[in-house]
């Protein structure tokens, strides 16, 4: 681990009282926007540092990955939860104030490259931060290894064997380490500039079924790849598109039933109602289905969680998460040339060199193995806390999709913003949040 940089230094540190020391794991959109929340929510005095194994704040938007769209639409994509049409909002004084566009028609269906949109985030970020004269934010480069939950406060092991202790911390690893996003861009352009020097080149195979595989894959045909492509995924289909949304979909009250059965016994039968009744979209009974599904989840047993784990969340993931619908349609037309192609999954372990990893698979076993604990006895509520056996586990939080690892969501990046901003505010070892007000 090593010092990289402090931002908000500035202005005069408070002196007297004692100013809480909090780590974030993850300088992802996740991480950032639990530094935001934080800023705007926890009204003391405070120190947060920002580490990431990789990765510098906002390195999502780099290079090639900067230049694919986001899934989602700029109306879902808000770093403030009160104000959705934050970022369209953003998107309309940025753009238009310099008199490049005349008009932008509805920037809030837009699909905009993830650069534009890491500059909105970190703008968000700079802006929270000039008005907290009381708050430092370190960013630093380290690979967190074990976060020790039995000492008295968290204390963060780094994998060159430095600690730090915490008042509080924040998870929010994305889907870990072993599935780096920037390590498939790199190991995707390299086996197809290696594979481009062949007379007759074996396929490039690329593993994995969501926005990151499409992304990569679309990437490469434009960049002039022509070789073959495999898709190694169970699905053995491309992800969803998104389609216009009739508006909210109203479900009937949930059963207080405790098994994972009934739960679904009335999440199907409120499906069908809700198409019969409203000529719903299927996406807009998966989205009402998935908000219910939180609220059951309050009521099952550990045993029963661990079985929507096991054989529904992959499937429950592939629904929800969707791509532009634009992108969905040229992977089509990509899919219609024969040049790509989809196959049976394989194991990664005895891949070789042209086979790339893209899946996007939150691991519950990544965060237990950080824990030190058994994935099958930890639980996370809507809020990110942790319970382990059903005792909540103090100073820590969960957020984003290392979350949904272990639950039905956030699949979405508002569920995303709305778990970082209940986490901050439930946060309450030493009394981190409701002490003070601004
Ligand atoms: C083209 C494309 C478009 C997308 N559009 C959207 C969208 O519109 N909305 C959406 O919600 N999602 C979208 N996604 C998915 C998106 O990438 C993830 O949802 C998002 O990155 C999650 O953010 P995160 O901060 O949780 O995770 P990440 O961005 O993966 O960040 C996690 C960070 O944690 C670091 N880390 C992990 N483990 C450790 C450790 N032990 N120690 C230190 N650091 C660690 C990693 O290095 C990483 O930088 C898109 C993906 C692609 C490819």
């Amino acid at each position: 681990m090593f010092f990289e940089r402090g931002v908000g230094e500035d202005g005069p540190w408070p002196t007297g009282g004692p100013i809480l020391k909090i780590a974030i794991i993850g300088a992802g959109p996740s991480g950032l926007v639990t530094a935001i929340a934080l800023m705007k929510r926890l009204h003391r005095p405070f120190e947060a540092w920002l580490i990431d194994a990789e990765d510098a704040p906002g390195a999502f938007g780099n290079g090639a990955a900067g230049m694919a769209p986001t899934t989602e639409p700029a109306r879902d994509l808000s770093v403030a939860p009160e104000r959705p049409d934050d970022f369209a909002d953003w998107l309309k004084s940025n753009w238009l104030a310099d008199g490049t566009i005349a008009t932008l028609r509805r920037p809030q269906d837009l699909h905009v490259p993830r650069a534009l949109y890491r500059d909105y985030v970190m703008a968000r970020f700079g802006e929270a931060l000039s008005l907290r004269k009381d708050v430092r934010i370190r960013t630093f480069r380290g690979h967190v290894r074990h976060v020790d939950i039995d000492a008295a406060m968290p204390r963060l092991v780094f994998r060159d064997g430095e600690c730090a202790d915490f008042d509080h911390v924040f998870v929010a690893t994305g889907f870990g380490v072993a599935q780096r996003e920037a390590a498939s861009w790199q190991a995707a352009h390299a086996a197809a500039d290696r594979l481009s020097g062949h007379e007759n080149p074996p396929p490039l195979t690329l593993v994995g079924n969501g926005p990151r595989l499409a992304a990569i894959l679309l990437h490469l045909r434009a960049n002039g790849y022509a070789g073959d492509i495999h898709v190694a995924a169970a699905s053995g289909r491309l992800p969803q598109p998104h389609v216009r949304s009739h508006g909210g979909i109203a479900f009937g009250e949930p059963p207080a039933g405790r098994s994972l059965q009934e739960a679904f016994r009335y999440v199907r039968r409120e499906c069908r109602t809700a198409e019969a009744r409203e000529g719903g979209h299927w996406q807009a009974v998966v989205d009402a289905a998935s908000a219910r599904l939180a609220v059951v989840w309050r009521n099952l047993p550990q045993a029963e969680r661990n079985r929507y784990r096991r054989h529904l969340l992959r499937l429950h993931r592939h629904f929800s998460i969707r791509l532009a619908a634009d992108v969905h349609r040229r992977l089509g037309t990509e899919i219609e040339t024969g040049r790509t192609r989809f196959v049976p999954p394989r194991s990664l372990k005895s891949a070789d060199e042209n086979t790339v990893d893209c899946r996007e698979v939150p691991s519950a076993r990544a965060l237990a193995g950080l824990l030190s604990r058994d994935a099958a006895a930890l639980s996370i509520d809507d809020g990110g806390r942790l319970s382990n056996h059903g005792a909540p586990v103090p100073a820590l939080s969960v957020i984003g999709p290392i979350a949904s690892s272990l639950r039905p969501g956030p699949f979405t990046f508002a569920e995303t913003v709305r778990q970082a901003y209940r986490a901050v505010l439930a946060a309450t070892p030493h009394g981190l949040a409701r002490t003070s007000q601004p």
